[in-house]
């Protein structure tokens, strides 16, 4: 990349430290954006930099890395990516967390490619990128409102049609380990978040309220017609392959992953429930009966966004935008089967500011103590936490939203939940490295263990590898098999990695050829820059830096582990009925993973490895 005049990227970033009030510009190395790319891998660089093992995640010293990538806010479909690199206060490691929506393609017609957050305001304040003039305002009007309510105040303070605002609500100024930073929320633009991983926490400990941004820079494209021309012949196969999720959204995965035993339900106690109750969680109903508008990301003509409204009385002005992840965590997690409830929470979750994977997971886990018996009123303040009790879950979202009663408890995850508690209640708490699992069951297709554990993040089905796509859906690949999982997993997340480090969606990947073997065709289109490595050992590199850190952080094999139920109790039910992660099975593959990945067996980045992908 030798080339002086860049396409794609603005090649700089802007650095603002509220501590000192103090803004300056840097050019992003090139040698950089050669090797990782941008949005996730760029982010990882900075992080591997100046970010340092010992660094407390709530103190000044931590930092939020912002990046987007090189097709970040251009006309390529699901370019929207933004990703917050920082060090998690939920699983005090690295982290990384990323949104669609506006606000990355806004940051690149603001005329950056990323901004760094450094020390801490104050007073509650905000900060403004608009056409490259950068300033830290203050944000005293906004600072307690709920993230809809704010997003409209910060938003003013630009003129509210011209940009976007990523912010906090409630949950992140309480610093809950668990908050998100919510991204375009309704009224303005299509919503999403920075959900995993505790990012609202961090931005909330530096007095920040949010990020506006706004601008009129177009993004420079090294060969507009030709990009053009790909995009129109690929139209097609975007809409072939991406059909049901215009139609439904993500939720489309509810029935299909049920149908397979696969869909884990109350806290993994079972796969199975009565016909007529998980029939009202069908795609087709949530799309008949609950969906409202469909919403798109940046330019993206998926529209995979699903905005729905409860027809209860109670909770019609509870709109939100539930996806596969948080109906789950909402509803089935809950022993919660009715849209109207599940809308109503994760519509709290968002305008509190919290990550609905991790708000709903934890309400689940507690109702399974509460079953057991672990957990009496006396430590609920009252609450009859039964599976089903739908009520519940809409209040105790909100309680955790405002750390108030039980939901004070529940505000930092599970396994600090757990630590409150007592009486062993961790062993209930599925989570790797702190971080709640999703809404699959790794028991019914055993790649997804591996996945959890290897995760850079703890348990994530993105970051870790969505193994779905080949032990599911169009199986290549046998679920129950041990053998092959460990170079299975390896590749999904290294095609995650470049994906993630370009800066757009994976929804419509395989239409811009971003696949297992990929084509850097659309990449050069918007860069010029013809790669001397191919994308996935870009990935690889990507996935590979982010180890180091995590290494550098205390984390090895002994942290790559799943929770003991998962390794010691079968599935009691359903088409796995029977099939548990034993401690061996387990250990095979994540032999053969480390194996894959040049790592020692001991999950350490090895120093061959280090050298064939020059890394530092
Ligand atoms: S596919 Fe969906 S999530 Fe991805 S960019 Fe398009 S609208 Fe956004």
């Amino acid at each position: 990349m030798s080339q002086e005049k860049l396409y794609g990227y603005n090649g700089r970033i802007v650095r603002i430290n509220l501590s000192k009030e103090k803004i300056s510009t840097e050019k992003i190395p090139i040698e950089w954006l050669r090797k990782y790319l941008g949005g996730r891998g760029l982010a990882a660089r900075y992080y591997y930099e100046e970010i340092s093992p010992d660094t407390p995640p709530l103190s000044p010293e931590n930092k939020l890395i912002i990046m987007t990538g090189p097709l970040t806010g251009t006309t390529v479909w699901g370019s929207s990516k933004a990703h917050i690199v920082t060090k998690s206060p939920l699983t005090n490691i690295y982290t990384v967390s990323n949104a669609g929506g506006h606000f990355g393609a806004f940051i690149k017609k603001a005329g950056y490619d990323g901004l760094i957050i450094e020390g801490r305001a104050n007073k509650p304040s905000c900060i403004i990128l608009n056409d490259n003039e950068v300033k830290i305002a203050n944000a005293e009007d906004a600072w307690g409102l709920k993230s809809s309510e704010a997003q409209k105040v910060l938003l003013d303070k630009v003129g509210s049609d011209k940009g976007t605002v990523a912010c906090i609500g409630p949950a992140g100024e309480k610093l809950s380990k668990i908050a998100s930073v919510q991204v375009d929320f309704p009224g303005a633009r299509r919503g999403g978040s920075f959900g995993r991983g505790g990012v609202g926490a961090v931005m909330g400990s530096k007095n920040l309220k949010g990020v506006i941004v706004s601008g009129s820079k177009e993004v420079e494209i090294a060969q507009p017609d030709k990009l053009s021309e790909y995009l129109r012949n690929n139209l097609s196969l975007l809409k072939e392959t991406t059909g049901y999720h215009t139609k439904y959204g993500t939720a489309q995965y509810i029935d299909s992953l049920y149908e397979l035993g696969a869909y884990p339900l109350m806290n993994f106690t079972r796969t199975r429930v009565e016909e007529d109750l998980i029939a009202r969680l069908s795609s087709k109903i949530f799309r008949e009966e609950f969906v409202a508008k469909d919403v798109a990301c940046y330019r993206c003509p998926i529209a995979c966004g699903k905005y729905a409204k409860p027809n209860m009385e109670e909770y019609k002005d509870f709109t939100s935008k539930p996806e596969y992840e948080t109906i789950w965590s909402f509803g089935p997690q809950c022993g919660v089967f009715d849209y109207n409830y599940i809308v109503a929470a994760n519509n709290l979750s968002d305008d509190y500011g919290l990550d609905g994977i991790s708000a709903g997971y934890v309400i689940g886990f507690a109702m399974e103590l509460y079953e057991k018996g672990i957990l009496d009123k006396e430590k609920t303040n009252g609450m009859e936490l039964r599976f089903g009790n739908s009520e519940a879950v809409v209040e105790l979202t909100r309680l955790i939203g405002e750390r108030r009663g039980f939901g004070e408890k529940l505000a930092d995850g599970a396994v600090r939940a757990a630590q409150y508690i007592g009486h062993n209640a961790e062993y209930y708490a599925m989570h790797v490295k702190r971080m709640e699992f999703t809404a699959y069951e790794p028991r019914a297709f055993y790649g997804m263990g591996l996945a959890y554990a290897t995760s850079s993040r703890g348990a994530c089905h993105n970051v870790g590898g969505w193994t779905i796509r080949d032990e599911l859906l169009k199986p290549k690949i046998d679920r129950y098999a041990v053998k092959g999982k460990g170079q299975l997993v390896k590749t999904i997340q290294d095609v995650r990695g470049y994906v993630d480090s370009l800066g757009i969606c994976t929804i419509p990947r395989r239409s811009l050829n971003f696949t297992d073997t990929p084509s850097p065709e659309v990449f050069k289109f918007v860069t010029g820059i013809e790669l001397d490595i191919n994308l996935n050992s870009i990935g690889e590199r990507v996935y590979n830096l982010e180890r180091m850190i995590l290494n550098r952080e205390g984390v090895n094999r002994k942290d790559d582990i799943l929770p003991e139920r998962i390794m010691r109790e079968p599935i009691p039910d359903g088409p796995a009925k029977g099939h548990v992660l034993s401690p061996e099975i387990f250990n095979t593959m994540l032999d053969e993973y480390y194996t894959a990945r040049r790592w020692t067996m001991d999950g350490i980045v090895s120093k061959d490895i280090k050298i064939a992908l020059d890394l530092p």
